[in-house]
């Protein structure tokens, strides 16, 4: 991609095709021209990085099945609590429902159907990187630091093992094509200014609300909290909610302001998620929401599971 194009991020791979986080998914995301792949990044009992969304295993997989005695006390199975031969045992399937039977987006992947892994994170990536030989292509990576703090309090210091594999990897300085994101803003600043990483990163907001780690995103949104995010991120992953509401009464999408604040403060914004098969109110298509995001709100790139839809809808 040139440097001003809009930056198609294939979230958990091409996961509105195929299950989320397979090498399968990621395979059709590269072949159906996505710029960045996403991985989530989370740590096994014998400290293996492996692609997975949850620090859980049991909606994406047939844990439950076939180790029905490891759950802890809440009945969640933990990647964590299995070594990476154990959780290389596991087929993955499409992602289910708190009931553990039907699917969250019914008309995607047919959920039990295939013999799908769960990936590790070097695997994800050599994959990548020999697609990108084969086709002479250059399609980044875009992995996530998962729930950071969960991960010290378990003993495993998940920012180090993950940034020691990248630089193996060849992934070392702001020109390669890679984007590293977090949640948790005090990671985020370890991970630039302590542990001294030179990759892009992008501070991912989401609500106070969520639960989702001990960052203000309230204070984050301010002009003031993103010049001093940009003391330390290159952008922003907000989710499509803080860039524009949808739910107007005309039914058209108003912008918040959120996207010109940042790039004032010198941030791309990389929102998600785009979905064809969940769409906000307001737009009768995705192609029609990716491009209101991209002419009027003029956001820097965005995460979807349907890349291919995405990039027609850029290119028009
Ligand atoms: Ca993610």
């Amino acid at each position: 991609m040139s440097g001003n194009e809009v930056a198609v991020i294939a979230h958990r791979g091409a996961c509105g095709y195929l299950p989320e986080h397979t090498l399968e998914a990621k395979a059709y995301a590269h072949a159906l021209g996505a710029h960045y792949i996403e991985q989530d990044v989370v740590a096994t009992r014998d400290d293996q990085l492996v692609v997975l969304h949850d620090i859980h295993l049991d909606r994406v997989t047939n844990v439950a099945e076939k180790f029905p005695e490891r759950h802890r006390d809440d009945g969640r199975f933990y990647v964590r609590d299995f070594d990476l031969g154990e959780i290389k045992s596991l087929t993955a399937w499409e992602r289910r429902k708190d009931n553990g039977i039907d699917a969250v987006y019914a008309g995607r992947f047919p959920t039990g159907v295939g013999e799908f892994r769960v990936p590790t994170l070097r695997q994800e990536i050599k994959l990548i990187q020999g697609l990108n030989q084969s086709t002479g292509r250059n399609v980044g990576i875009y992995p996530e630091i998962k729930s950071p703090a969960w991960h010290r309090s378990e003993g495993v210091d998940i920012s180090v093992l993950a940034l020691q594999l990248l630089d193996d990897l060849g992934y070392r300085t702001k020109n390669d094509a890679i984007f590293l994101q977090c949640f948790d803003l005090t990671e985020t600043r370890r991970i630039r200014h302590e542990l001294g990483c030179q990759l892009k990163l992008v501070q991912l907001l989401g609500e106070n609300s969520w639960g989702e780690s001990d960052t203000d995103y309230n204070y984050l949104k301010t002009a003031e909290g993103l010049r001093e995010l940009a003391k330390t991120a290159d952008g922003i992953g907000p989710w499509i909610g803080q860039l524009a509401n949808t739910a107007e009464v005309d039914g058209q999408p108003v912008s918040t302001g959120l996207v010109s604040a940042a790039h004032s403060a010198g941030l791309k914004v990389h929102p998600y998620t785009f979905r064809a098969d969940e769409l906000p109110p307001g737009f009768e298509s995705l192609e029609e929401m990716v491009s209101w995001f991209v002419e009027i709100l003029k956001i820097d790139g965005l995460f979807t599971d349907f890349p291919d839809v995405a990039l027609a809808a850029i290119k028009r």
